[in-house]
């Protein structure tokens, strides 16, 4: 079911009909970190470190030396099923198929645009839980958006996950199973344009990635290690993208990986942002800043500052000016904004700010000495990101069954 944000004077009031849990009695939106309880995905080698699976091995009673060969064939050769490996006795595939290799994730629905160079899977977990991928093709990279939860806690009413609820965490090796088959396609030729290889990588599927933090910091060592530990890309490739866990982001700055932190910020002052952004009754606009630039302190890399344009709520000179102001107080060339035209949600009271209110934006940042682009709406045609793919899909279903 999909709760739609109905708006009252300039409070942002979600339905009595949001998923259980999700509300208060005075319909305000609260924030899940705990997710429901459920069982957990069956464990997999993309969860283990290269001695646990060696470990695995020598407990299910196989030799040792099959995790350098198991490892090989997930990480580069992006082989997931034991039966495939010709190199694998027969009478091991079994074994190994239970004890390191059971099948994670299923593809349930894929959609095409942007004349084939846009991607989106819809994945079934082990349990009936959705979660979607985008795989974009630039000319000089592959992109994969990749989701760290099933549904979100953060409860943000502009975003289709934020609406859902948080179901469950992905295991590391749920997540990392969608960058697996995203490496796979690009190098079937899937894409238009012919073979390719997966490049980056960014946390701005469904889910807060900080919310799941250990997984994600598992899944950020699989990315970046080479084989046979990991797949070997560039953690300067990969972004993670946050509503403002504020400890969570200096706990990762403290990890040291040259991974990209986003902030979405959404607004640059407190009053607006505790609306938007319902985790900034936590921390404020300038804790989160605060944060923010400590990681650039400690990582050297570069923060990007997210801000979804929504008319007449967030796009005006002023914030857009203050936003500024609030950057600059901190230091010169340590953040860069990337607004993003407001892909409104089915039944949403908000859209896209005009063209005119974007430049606007963009120039009064630009002109204060801020670098901004703005962020390209890749997919937003066949539902964006944020959760929209796997409402629809459910949708669709719901109506057939009828
Ligand atoms: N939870 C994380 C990552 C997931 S969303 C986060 O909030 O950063 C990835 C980005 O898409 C975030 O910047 C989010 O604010 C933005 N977003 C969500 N819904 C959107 C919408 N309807 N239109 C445009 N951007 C949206």
């Amino acid at each position: 079911m999909v709760n739609r944000p109905r708006r009252t004077g300039r409070q942002v009031m979600p339905t009595d009909q949001a998923p259980e849990g999700a509300l208060t009695k005075d319909a305000k939106p609260i924030l899940s970190f705990a997710p429901r309880r459920r069982g957990k995905p069956p464990a997999h080698l993309a969860d283990l470190d290269f001695e646990q699976r060696q470990k695995v091995l020598v407990d299910a009673g196989l030799p040792k030396f099959r995790a350098d060969q198991l490892s090989r064939h997930y990480f580069q050769r992006h082989i997931a099923d034991p039966a495939q490996m010709p190199d694998l006795p027969k009478s091991m595939v079994d074994q190994v198929q239970q004890s390191l290799m059971p099948p994670l994730i299923k593809k349930v629905h894929t959609l095409e645009t942007d004349d084939g160079k846009t991607l989106k899977h819809l994945w079934e977990l082990f349990d009936g839980a959705r979660v979607e991928s985008v795989l974009m093709r630039y000319p000089s990279r592959t992109t994969l958006c990749i989701s760290s939860q099933a549904g979100c806690g953060m409860a943000c009413p502009f975003c289709a996950t934020g609406q859902m609820g948080l179901t469950r965490n992905l295991s590391t090796a749920e997540i990392i199973e969608q960058v697996r088959m995203a490496a796979l396609a690009c190098e079937n030729g899937d894409l238009a344009g012919g073979p390719t290889r997966l490049s980056n990588i960014v946390f701005m599927g469904m889910g807060e990635p900080l919310a799941n933090y250990r997984a994600i910091i598992n899944s950020l060592q699989r990315m970046i290690e080479e084989p046979p530990h990991g797949f070997g890309l560039s953690a300067r490739n990969i972004s993670v993208s946050t509503v403002g866990l504020v400890p969570a982001i200096d706990k990762l700055a403290d990890l040291g990986y040259p991974v990209t932190l986003a902030v979405s910020l959404h607004a640059p002052d407190d009053e607006l942002r505790d609306e938007l952004i319902p985790i900034n009754s936590r921390w404020k606009v300038g804790e989160l800043l605060d944060a923010a630039r400590r990681y650039f302190v400690k990582t050297g890399r570069r923060v990007s500052i997210e801000y979804a344009l929504i008319k007449d709520m967030n796009d005006h000179p002023w914030r857009a000016q203050l936003l500024a102001d609030e950057l600059n107080k901190r230091g010169h060339g340590w953040a860069h904004v990337n607004p993003i035209p407001l892909n409104p949600t089915p039944g949403s009271i908000w859209t896209a700010s005009t063209s005119r209110a974007q430049n606007e934006f963009v120039e009064t940042l630009r002109n204060a000495g801020i670098v901004t682009t703005i962020r390209d709406t890749r997919g937003s045609d066949i539902d964006g990101a944020c959760g929209q793919l796997a409402t629809s899909v459910a949708k669709e279903e719901e109506s057939s069954d009828e």
